[in-house]
């Protein structure tokens, strides 16, 4: 009776630990969930921001973001980066490695460099997992506790697969997923053999300077990002760090 007791208890302290563990270390969303969720907000986004008619251009940033991912810690993911057909200055990353730039930015961009620092932040963003991180910190309570139960099915809710089309591109991701992205595609950006100060820095800095720091609704990047200047800021300060740890660029 006794051992019977033991033996019940332990199975509980287990099954207790089996549910919570995930929640409290890597997350309740597997990865294969996190990718569903990210193809189906990308049908979305595509039926509407459809991808440029330009196959030299796509296959240009195919070319540039196949040479970084080598130089990434990414791993599971099938990157695509696409240009879509849109004026405003703007680039998007969905979960699972769906990276979207518009013709407003590849209008913008002056360098190899800038887009190069423009994508390795959008990888920042889906190798950090800042989409599925979003879903489970924010989205629990919104969605209730069942989609820690029925999480393979989530991918398929409307409501998140919207809002990952829509609320990202317009709000991105917060500001410290934002940041995260910025130093990992600052990192990133040198280890593949860019310059940093040529890439992601300066393409702030002339966002900046062309006075664009309120949200205007003609270029996105300002509304879904902190503030240029600021950023320009601190990304040289991730450049000074990255460099005093010993990496160096052009290789
Ligand atoms: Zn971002």
């Amino acid at each position: 009776m006794r051992l019977e007791y033991i033996l019940r208890t332990i199975a509980l302290i287990s099954l207790v630990i089996m549910l919570q563990a995930p929640v409290f270390s890597g997350g309740f969303i597997s990865k294969k969930t996190e990718i569903s969720l990210g193809n189906n907000a990308a049908a979305e986004f595509e039926a509407e921001h459809p991808p440029l008619d330009n196959p030299e251009l796509q296959a240009m940033v195919g070319e540039i973001a196949q040479s970084l991912l080598p130089h990434t810690e990414t791993t599971g993911y099938q990157y695509q980066v696409k240009i879509v057909e849109w004026d405003i200055i703007n680039a998007m990353a969905l979960p699972g490695g769906h990276v979207y730039l518009t013709s407003g930015l590849m209008d913008f961009v002056e360098t190899e460099e800038e887009l190069a620092g423009v994508i390795e932040h959008e990888i920042g963003h889906v190798d950090r997992r800042h989409g599925k991180k979003i879903v489970e910190r924010d989205m629990v309570g919104t969605l209730g506790l069942s989609i820690l139960i029925d999480a393979a099915d989530l991918s398929n809710d409307q409501a998140l697969v919207g809002f990952f089309g829509k609320q990202i591109w317009v709000s991105g991701y917060g500001r410290d997923n934002e940041y995260e992205a910025d130093r990992m595609g600052v990192y990133y950006t040198m280890k593949s053999g860019y310059d940093p100060r040529r890439g992601l820095k300066r393409f702030m800095q002339r966002l900046d300077e062309m006075g664009g720091d309120e949200p205007s609704g003609i270029d996105a990047w300002f509304a879904s990002h902190p503030k240029s200047e600021k950023r320009a800021n601190r990304i040289e300060e991730l450049i000074v760090e990255f460099e005093q740890e010993g990496l160096r660029y052009p290789k």
